[in-house]
């Protein structure tokens, strides 16, 4: 059956509040006919340049302006990250996702030994993703060269909730840098975090975004804020396990191939909250102790609720074959040594400055 476009967010809010028992059937229903539901992909998050950031995403202990205690590194070397892989391989991850905090990439020698990490993961095989910002054509085209598999930029909210929570950079670039990453062979990630305060409109809407787009996004990390004391949404309570479930199972019904990722938050999910999630159509989850700084379960815990549930853990390319690697000599796409001028709409988001102010008076 093809695929739905068009998706309102009335139509989406409409499944999003149907009663339970017939959201879990209908989405776990649509998840057999699209995917193996014993299968669950396993991903190891690795942040390759910490902390620093000069963003200011509310939620995110990462950014430089607020007063976290988060201790930083500057980019890791390829050798560093070679051993990581190696041991996320070994400890049954099918992918290596790269993340380093900064607002935009930037063509360099950073930027080049970033290539060399895909490469060097790609020839591991293992599947690589990086999440490094935002993004031109010609980096998404050098990425892709390297051996890129899929490249994470999240919406975060609905349109109109994002302004709530950044105002550093614009939703519209969000949007641009995913057209970037499609006009390569590059699959997309691209999800958000619920949780922050917003409406069960704003996470509609969010899903708006995402499942008009065409293709639809490959996979969809669904995140449950983690609240982080000295960022603006410290205070933020816990979102309850049934709206976690509730919008993946959302997730699942209006994007039916997409692989839906549990990202953030599942230290806060028991196993059988965990158990249900998977039954509403989660198929990804991120495996090892930390999350790019927030805390996540143990690999060995993961394994062993695998074990108890019966799930197993998805081959690397088993739904797109693996990219070759062209190495840097014999690149195509050179360094242009951009400076793209992504937008900084720049508007005032008063808990945002108040977090700022109480650093400030920290320091
Ligand atoms: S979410 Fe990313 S861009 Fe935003 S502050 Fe954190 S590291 Fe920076």
């Amino acid at each position: 059956m093809a695929l739905k476009h068009d998706w309102t967010k009335e139509e989406i809010l409409e499944i999003y509040n149907k009663p339970f028992m017939e959201l879990l059937y209908e989405a776990a229903t649509i998840h057999r006919q699209h995917h193996d539901p014993n299968t669950v992909q396993v991903s190891t998050l690795l942040s390759i340049k910490t902390g620093g950031c000069p963003e200011d995403c509310g939620y995110c202990p990462q950014a430089a302006r607020y007063h976290t205690d988060l201790e930083g590194n500057d980019l890791m070397s390829v050798n560093q990250v070679k051993a990581q892989a190696l041991r996320a391989k070994a400890s049954g991850s099918s992918r290596v996702c790269m993340g380093a905090a900064w607002r935009n990439v930037k063509d360099g020698e950073e930027f080049d030994n970033v290539l060399e990490m895909v490469r060097t993961i790609n020839k591991l095989d293992m599947e690589v993703c990086c999440t490094l910002g935002m993004l031109t054509e010609n980096q998404a085209q050098r990425l892709a060269e390297a051996g890129l598999y899929a490249y994470n930029h999240n919406l975060d909210s609905s349109e109109e909730y994002y302004k709530k929570v950044i105002s550093t950079r614009g939703y519209q670039d969000r949007l641009d840098t995913i057209g970037n990453v499609r006009k390569t062979n590059v699959t997309v990630c691209s999800g958000g975090i619920i949780g922050m305060g917003e409406s069960e409109a704003d996470r509609a809407g969010m899903l708006v975004a995402l499942s008009t787009l065409n293709p639809q996004p490959e996979s969809v990390p669904i995140n449950a804020l983690v609240p982080v004391e000295g960022t603006p949404l410290e205070e933020q309570k816990p979102v309850p396990i049934w709206d976690m479930i509730r919008m993946v199972a959302t997730t699942r019904i209006v994007m039916p191939e997409t692989q839906v990722r549990l990202s953030a938050g599942r230290t806060q999910m028991s196993r059988e909250g965990q158990a249900m999630c998977f039954f509403a159509g989660a198929n990804s989850i991120f495996a090892g102790d930390k999350l790019l700084t927030t805390p996540n379960p143990d690999v060995n815990e993961d394994m062993e609720m695998f074990k108890m549930l019966g799930l197993n853990p998805q081959k690397a390319f088993e739904k797109k074959s693996q990219p070759e690697s062209v190495d840097a000599e014999n690149s195509k796409y050179k360094s242009q040594g951009e400076k793209p001028k992504w937008t900084r709409p720049a508007h005032k988001i008063d808990r945002n400055l108040e977090a700022q102010q109480k650093a400030k008076t920290k320091a």
